[in-house]
């Protein structure tokens, strides 16, 4: 159930926000998901769903997932999107960026 703790997370990470600036309501979580986490975001989606169905400040929310294409580097001076073999010398290429789940942007609705 990898999914159900990254859905849980990205609930609890939206949870904390709205607390935090007293809102009223979230209206939409946007989180990017690297291609290389090998998550489902159509499963995160279902289980963001569920878990906020209970929450009358969450129970609006809508997720917005983006996948985001894989960056790696290599000490022999090559980046790009190559996961497995450097086109420069060969060896396995570092990833520096594809393998996280960030909630990047969180929209909320403010009592005034
Ligand atoms: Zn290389």
């Amino acid at each position: 159930m990898h999914e159900f703790s990254i859905a849980y997370d990205i609930f609890k990470t939206a949870q904390q926000v709205a607390l935090d600036h007293h809102a009223i309501q979230v209206k939409k979580v946007c989180v990017d998901i690297g291609e290389m986490s090998m998550v489902n975001p159509e499963q995160v989606q279902y289980l963001f769903d569920m878990l906020i169905e209970d929450d009358p400040v969450m129970k609006h929310a809508v997720l917005e997932s983006r996948v985001v294409a894989p960056e790696t580097r290599c000490s022999c001076g090559y980046s790009g999107d190559e996961k497995f073999v450097c086109p420069g010398c060969g060896a396995l290429p570092e990833l520096v960026r594809g393998m996280e789940i960030v909630v990047a942007h969180i929209e909320i609705e403010v009592d005034e």
